[in-house]
């Protein structure tokens, strides 16, 4: 399928205030179509299906496994993510730019299969700034935390296989940071076209 938006690849460690960046970039530069992916980890109170995540068992999301439905997929935090075919096809025949949210292990799958796309790693101002935002989203336990810190570390070590690293320390500077790069990759898309 011609693609007409960019395809945007995003990965932050959890608590690197991802949603709230993105929503800000958003505000200035008009709506993504963000792909919905699927997981096997439990909703969240404030989540719904089909609309943060498509919440599947374990045993169904091995199932699209095995039936290739996926473009990428990964083990995160003890759950399965991945994204889905059919997603991906939907967001693309939007037109706008479509925004993936994968961790690194996705980013590598995807980076794989040799579709064009742009690398986002957004950071988070310091590991102590991490550790006291994933404990004031109140969602996690000790161990989960302790997890979610481990991973972010790991993760933090792949930064460089990015294209651009937005450090999130200021909401407004690394939103700008962000809007302008979206402008020059526009830029270019528009001189190869
Ligand atoms: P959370 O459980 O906090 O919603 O997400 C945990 C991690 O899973 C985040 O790092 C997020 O980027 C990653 N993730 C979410 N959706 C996908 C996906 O479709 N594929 C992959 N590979 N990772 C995902």
């Amino acid at each position: 399928m011609a693609q007409k938006g960019l395809l945007i690849i995003v990965s932050a460690p959890s608590g690197a205030g991802k949603m709230t960046l993105l929503n800000k970039v958003q505000e200035q530069v008009g709506q993504f179509a963000t792909t919905i992916s699927a997981t096997t980890r439990q909703p969240r109170v404030t989540e719904e299906d089909g609309r943060e995540y498509y919440f599947l068992t374990r045993d169904d999301f091995e199932k699209r496994i095995a039936a290739r439905e996926f473009v990428e997929w990964a083990e995160v935090h003890g759950n399965l993510y991945g994204t889905l075919a059919c997603e991906l096809e939907r967001c693309l025949a939007t037109g706008k730019d479509v925004i993936l949210e994968l961790d690194v292990q996705g980013m590598r799958s995807f980076k794989a299969i040799g579709r064009q796309g742009i690398y986002f790693f957004f950071l988070p101002p310091s590991l102590e700034e991490l550790e006291r935002r994933l404990r004031t989203r109140g969602a996690n336990d000790e161990a989960d935390l302790a997890l979610r810190m481990k991973n972010a570390e790991a993760e933090m070590v792949a930064k460089d296989e990015y294209d651009y690293i937005i450090v999130n320390d200021d909401l407004d500077r690394a939103a700008a940071e962000m809007c302008a790069a979206l402008t020059e990759e526009r830029k270019k898309a528009a001189a190869s076209a």
